[in-house]
């Protein structure tokens, strides 16, 4: 909970939904946020300009222009956190919000609390965004990335060059979700866009060798179909 004295994150809520709308905005300010409001792409626009959002809910399906336009002018400027909310089975539209650089997304309908903590997520993201660090920590596992070193409850994990730089890729987005194509794009590089499988094949190695599960995820979760998140980094 924030501090009466502390000036309140500001969040953008784009959504036309009058009943979504609604619940978003007394959700949040209940929980000490400062709400901006509007329902169409045009007024989200001139929102964010007059006041730069710490953090945008953006639902996909708007009136005048399509969310992922949206995202793609935003991104021309700003680096703050994008959260989308869109309804069930559009995993296409997710990718490609997310490949536009949309930073989360939560599935209509969902509830208040799960809503709450990508919020918290999201800001506190958007905070260390610009403090670069050359070690994460993430709940027993600790990557070094100077000394090129990974560490799974004190034990040290041997990687191949591939395999680190696949983990130091989802470190240091921790809490966003990383598409397929982000990941081969930024680990294998642009000629392997496409091959999914290679993506598959690694971090099967990967978790066999951190230790985790697949099916009782400890830090990667799979998202079927749009690619991987791992959890935030432990507050320093
Ligand atoms: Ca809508």
């Amino acid at each position: 909970m924030m501090t009466p004295e502390s000036d309140p994150p500001v969040i953008l809520v784009v959504e036309d939904e009058p009943a979504m709308h609604r619940l978003l905005s007394l959700l949040l300010k209940a929980n000490g946020y400062r709400v901006l409001s509007a329902t169409t792409g045009e007024e989200a626009s001139i929102r964010a300009a007059e006041t730069p959002p710490d953090l945008v809910i953006l639902d996909l399906g708007l009136p005048d222009l399509d969310g992922i336009e949206f995202i793609r002018r935003l991104r021309t400027w700003h680096t703050g956190h994008v959260l989308v909310v869109s309804a069930r089975n559009l995993e296409k539209d997710k990718v490609e919000a997310l490949d536009e650089g949309a930073n989360d997304f939560l599935t209509k309908p969902f509830g208040s609390a799960e809503l709450l903590a990508r919020v918290r997520v999201g800001l506190r993201n958007g905070a260390m965004a610009s403090v670069s660090r050359p070690v994460i920590e993430i709940a027993g596992l600790r990557v070094d990335l100077e000394r090129r070193e990974v560490l799974v409850d004190g034990t040290h994990v041997s990687l191949t060059p591939l395999e680190f730089r696949l983990l130091v890729e989802l470190v240091r987005h921790a809490g966003k979700v990383l598409t397929h194509r982000h990941l081969l794009l930024h680990v294998w590089g642009p000629d392997a866009v496409g091959r999914n499988h290679y993506v598959r094949v690694f971090m099967a190695n990967l978790r066999a060798k951190l230790g985790d599960d697949a099916t009782r995820p400890r830090w990667i979760h799979t998202l079927q179909g749009i690619g991987y998140r791992v959890d935030s980094p432990d507050t320093p």
